[in-house]
């Protein structure tokens, strides 16, 4: 597989340390609130990138943080904890907030066919990696205490800015969002490891640790459960693109001097979700989440829909009309399906991997998502049987998670019993108006009590396969 790599800025073919193994890791949802669907965005798109490895041959092993302490609201170190704000807002603990929205999120992923990663791994459960790797950058001379906190040394590295140059402009996230600078910093991008002297006096975690009672910095979460569940050398790092800087950067540049040697190959950053009023955040505007989406009629696998139809590098706009066009297409395609008939022939093996093929070119080509889709209506339009096609598309909806068999599935079964009341009388059966009027016929010869005639019918039914079962309000039908 040919897939972008941040770190470089070239598609470049995907390596993995050990042939034949992927050591995965995602920044997991900081739990003080909903997740967005623009947060969503990324998970449905890395959870394809997951699979689609999957589905080449790779077994992967995928970590995921939940981070319920240390995320402050500005990404660097300045702003409020974002977990002591929830806690606030909801007058509730930490804890409970953190267990409340780390639910909620399994919930919102369970209904997106978002799988669950191997190791989920909740920050609070990993202090003691973290003292371990900040005593060393201490001792390695990488990190400092000052004013009770500990910071990493940015100065001591060659290369700070692994993804970008960013402007000094950049840096001052503190300044911008018009919170004071940290002036135990000795350099503007230093960040913190450790803290201990927390400016939040109702900071509710705090755990002992070689510099006093404190709290870990975000940063050293991800570097800390990566190392004790993916090794010191991971394939593939996933998040959304605002992590790159200086979440990721900061992963970087701690996990390598503790390590080293160089510890992340690859990187893979899903661009935003964005609303017309730019990037979509849960303090601006309509606040999106599944819930309101199922809420307002959607299905949440035709807001899947909708993400694999755009590239993961490019900014998508959300807006309703683009949904409903989405949806439209979706329901489509499930039409399309369910027309096609199950166990109509054999499957056409010559033709099942030349379609297989073209799929895993496009999934290949830097996570061609929309192209991938396209390569389902391809399937449709097909000179091969129905047995072929339906194989080919479970083979891809592996990899798309789009429910496309599944819900084609329900839609023939709910065509085939229209439920049909005249006069009281209720007929179920396959979908077949002739049929269901002799059964009418026999109910009224019935009625009439003309048994003969209603015999006949039965009879007559019998002779083309069809079994008529009487139930409580009316009578069904199926063919044998
Ligand atoms: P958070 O819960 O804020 O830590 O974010 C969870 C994930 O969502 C991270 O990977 C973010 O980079 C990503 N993310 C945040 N906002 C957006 C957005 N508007 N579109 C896509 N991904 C986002
Ligand atoms: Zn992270």
């Amino acid at each position: 597989m040919y897939l972008y790599n941040s770190a470089t800025h070239k598609k470049e073919e995907f390596r993995t340390h050990t042939p034949g193994h992927v050591e995965m890791y995602t920044c997991g949802p900081t739990v003080y609130h909903f997740a967005h669907i623009g947060n969503l965005r990324s998970y449905i798109m890395e959870d394809v990138l997951e699979k689609y490895l999957r589905y080449t041959g790779y077994d992967v092993n995928r970590v995921m943080n939940i981070t319920d302490v240390g995320h402050l609201s500005s990404d660097a170190d300045t702003g409020e904890d974002k977990m002591v704000k929830g806690a606030k807002r909801e007058h509730k603990s930490v804890l409970e907030i953190a267990q409340y929205y780390t639910d909620a999120f399994f919930e919102d992923c369970r209904k997106l066919n978002i799988k669950r990663p191997d190791v989920v791994q909740p920050a609070t459960g990993c202090i003691d990696e973290y003292i371990k790797i900040v005593s060393a950058l201490l001792e390695k001379g990488y990190a400092y205490s000052a004013g009770g906190n500990v910071y990493f040394d940015s100065s001591k590295l060659s290369r700070y800015y692994v993804f970008n140059d960013h402007d000094e402009e950049d840096l001052a996230v503190g300044v911008r969002e018009g919170v004071e600078e940290d002036t135990n910093k000795r350099n503007k991008n230093d960040f913190v490891l450790w803290f201990t002297k927390s400016k939040f006096e109702d900071q509710a975690l705090k755990w002992d640790s070689p510099w006093g009672v404190g709290y870990p910095g975000w940063h050293i979460e991800c570097s800390g459960i990566s190392m004790k569940y993916n090794g010191e050398y991971l394939d593939l790092h996933c998040g959304g693109v605002d992590n790159a800087f200086p979440h990721h950067t900061n992963e970087i540049a701690q996990s390598e001097s503790y390590l080293g040697h160089p510890w992340c190959a690859q990187w893979f950053h899903v661009h935003h979700l964005n609303t017309s009023g730019g990037k979509m955040s849960k303090s601006k505007g309509e606040f999106l989440t599944v819930s309101l989406l199922e809420e307002k009629g959607y299905d949440p696998l035709a807001y899947r829909y909708f993400c694999l139809q755009s590239h993961y590098r490019k900014a998508l706009v959300f807006s309703y009309e683009n949904l409903d066009n989405a949806v439209a297409a979706y329901q489509k395609l499930i039409s399309r399906i369910a027309a096609l008939v199950p166990g109509d022939g054999e499957v056409d093996t010559a033709v099942f991997e030349a379609y297989r093929t073209k799929f895993n070119q496009q999934m290949g080509n830097d996570l061609n998502t929309s192209m991938g889709v396209t390569s389902i209506f391809d399937v449709l339009k097909a000179q091969t049987n129905d047995a072929t096609k339906l194989a080919l598309i479970g083979d891809f909806d592996a990899v798309l998670s789009l429910g496309l068999l599944e819900k084609a599935a329900a839609k023939r079964t709910a065509e085939k019993t229209p439920a049909k009341t005249t006069g009281g009388y209720t007929v179920t059966g396959e979908g077949d108006s002739a049929i269901d009027a002799l059964v009418f016929q026999r109910y009224e010869a019935k009625k009439a009590k003309n048994f003969g005639e209603a015999d006949r019918i039965r009879e007559e039914l019998r002779a083309q396969g069809i079994e008529i079962t009487d139930t409580k309000d009316g009578a069904s039908w199926a063919r044998a």
